[in-house]
């Protein structure tokens, strides 16, 4: 599993995917840049989501809220006071962690037992293996099972009551060491606010503390009026976003899993009170459904139902995905209630109800929201996609099998050979393609060896023109994930790429 996610590091750094923040000075720790092709793939990524939650339902609007808010925003969200991790040190390596993520992680070590006793099991058994029965009548995996939730809960409840000294015991009793040392000798638990303060204004007298904002939800809740009644918008009814979001995260590891500055796509429904379960249920479903829609199998993907739950919360439900460090959030739909609408009607002193023109009554909206990071999801389709594919002639290729929708180019363009006209033909086709299609150009080295350089980058169709080209105007088009070869004529190219790419 390790080597897996190092190969995804180095594959994302070495094809243009995502660098280390300022690199040349040796980075800055859980601070990343996309690259040429990442860039792209982010892109795509959060217009394959701004397409089906705005575009696709008439009832969602989205806006871009400004990443400074007044400092008010922040008390009346809870951030100010709450929005805090646990933090413990370790005093040999001097290495800072969360408390909850070192106690999580052994649960994913107790998880990773299950997977592989599952995985003998399963190659024992072949077709008859039921995973359903197995997981419910072995002895060893049910005792895992057992081990893994009474540990969670034990961990929310006390999470919950802010007992760190109980969060402390519990690291103790369950004898975790250092990821870093293997030391076992721990500090206190302490909470951290993870929020980043900076300073509006020039001189120090006059300046004003601000944070960069922690999630981007706040800036839809302040404008939920204005966007109401300019839009005329009517009970239910959505406001998206996308934009970044800072967290000064303790435990700054997992590549771009967690990030200090990351993106996030975030929705809030409002609507009526009384309605939020029927539309917890709902959306739990769309969102699932949305990621389904990708094909990168419905084995990768679970729900996790919070026990514990947000001040703001009255339902909470994570959508996990199998990373390749185990399963893990990435998107969470929360059930807000009218936490936060209420929540500023009283910081501001302002109004924040919905008067509904039927029965002629004013309220304040329940919200239900759902909040994906995006760089998360690019981690997700990333990684899930990099295979190494052992191939007839025993040779090994690594493909980036993206989905076609999302892939930064979506075809490449070569000239058998560098003369007899052919670089021309390919020039003429890329001048044809390039306004519907992000494509690119190239002649160097042997065909085969151009072809395992798109497979790596994720392209799906590379195209190649040769002297046949000349006499009929065909080209053959290779499929990445097949490695089927077809051949057709240049003006079918355009629409071969669109059934493939298009949403
Ligand atoms: P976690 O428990 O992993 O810290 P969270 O529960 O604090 O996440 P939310 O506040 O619900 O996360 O944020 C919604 C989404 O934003 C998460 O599901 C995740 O995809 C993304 N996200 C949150 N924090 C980060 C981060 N530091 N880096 C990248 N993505 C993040």
């Amino acid at each position: 599993q390790e080597d897996d996610f190092k190969r995804v590091i180095s594959h994302a750094k070495e094809y243009g995917y995502v660098f280390q923040s300022s690199e040349i000075y040796d980075g800055l720790s859980a601070v990343y840049d996309y690259a040429q092709n990442g860039s792209e793939l982010k892109k795509n990524i959060r217009e394959y989501w701004w397409k089906a939650m705005v575009q696709l339902n008439d009832n969602i609007v989205g806006i871009d809220a400004a990443i400074f808010m007044h400092p008010t925003t922040w008390k009346a969200s809870g951030h100010v006071d709450a929005f805090s991790d646990p933090l413990i040190d370790n005093k040999d390596s001097k290495k800072r962690y969360r408390a909850d993520v070192l106690v999580e992680d052994h649960v994913a070590k107790i998880e990773g037992k299950i997977e592989k006793e599952v995985a003998k099991a399963s190659k024992r058994f072949g077709d008859k293996f039921d995973k359903e029965q197995f997981l419910a009548t072995n002895p060893r995996v049910v005792e895992y099972q057992e081990q893994a939730t009474t540990i969670l809960k034990r961990l929310g409840s006390s999470l919950e009551k802010e007992d760190l000294a109980d969060v402390k015991k519990l690291i103790e009793e369950l004898d975790i060491a250092c990821p870093m040392s293997g030391s076992k000798n721990w500090t206190e638990v302490k909470q951290f606010n993870l929020m980043f303060g900076t300073k509006l204004g020039a001189t120090t007298e006059t300046a004003m503390d601000l944070y960069l904002r922690p999630e981007t939800a706040q800036g839809i809740f302040v404008n939920f009026l204005n966007v109401q009644k300019t839009g005329r918008m009517k009970i239910p009814f959505g406001i998206a976003q996308t934009g970044k979001a800072f967290r000064n995260e303790i435990v700054a590891r997992q590549f771009i899993f967690r990030m200090r500055e990351f993106e996030q796509m975030e929705m809030q429904y409002f609507i009526k009170p009384g309605t939020q379960q029927e539309w917890y249920e709902k959306w739990k479903e769309n969102r699932m459904k949305w990621h389904l829609s990708l094909g990168m199998g419905q084995d990768n993907y679970r729900f996790h139902d919070h026990e514990k739950l947000a001040h703001y919360a009255d339902a909470a439900s994570d959508i996990e995905f199998r990373f390749p460090f185990g399963f893990k959030e990435l998107e969470g739909i929360h059930s807000r209630t009218d936490f936060d609408l209420s929540s500023h009607e009283e910081f501001s002193g302002r109004k924040l109800q919905y008067f509904d023109p039927e029965t002629r009554e004013s309220y304040v909206p329940y919200v239900l929201e759902t909040s994906i990071g995006l760089d998360r999801m690019f981690l997700a389709v990333f990684s899930n996609s990099l295979k190494e594919e052992e191939l007839e002639n025993g040779t090994v290729r690594t493909v980036l099998k993206l989905p076609a929708v999302l892939a930064p180019t979506k075809a490449a363009i070569f000239p058998l050979v560098k003369k007899d006209g052919l670089p021309e033909i390919a020039h003429q086709i890329i001048e044809d393609l390039k306004w519907d299609f992000n494509v690119i150009y190239d002649e160097k080295d042997a065909v085969g060896r151009r072809y395992r350089r798109q497979d790596a980058n994720g392209t799906p169709f590379c195209i190649t023109v040769d002297h046949q080209t000349k006499e009929d105007n065909t080209v053959t088009i290779r499929h990445r994930d097949s490695m089927e070869q077809e051949r057709v004529e240049i003006s079918k190219l355009k629409s071969i790429i669109h059934a493939a790419v298009d949403m």
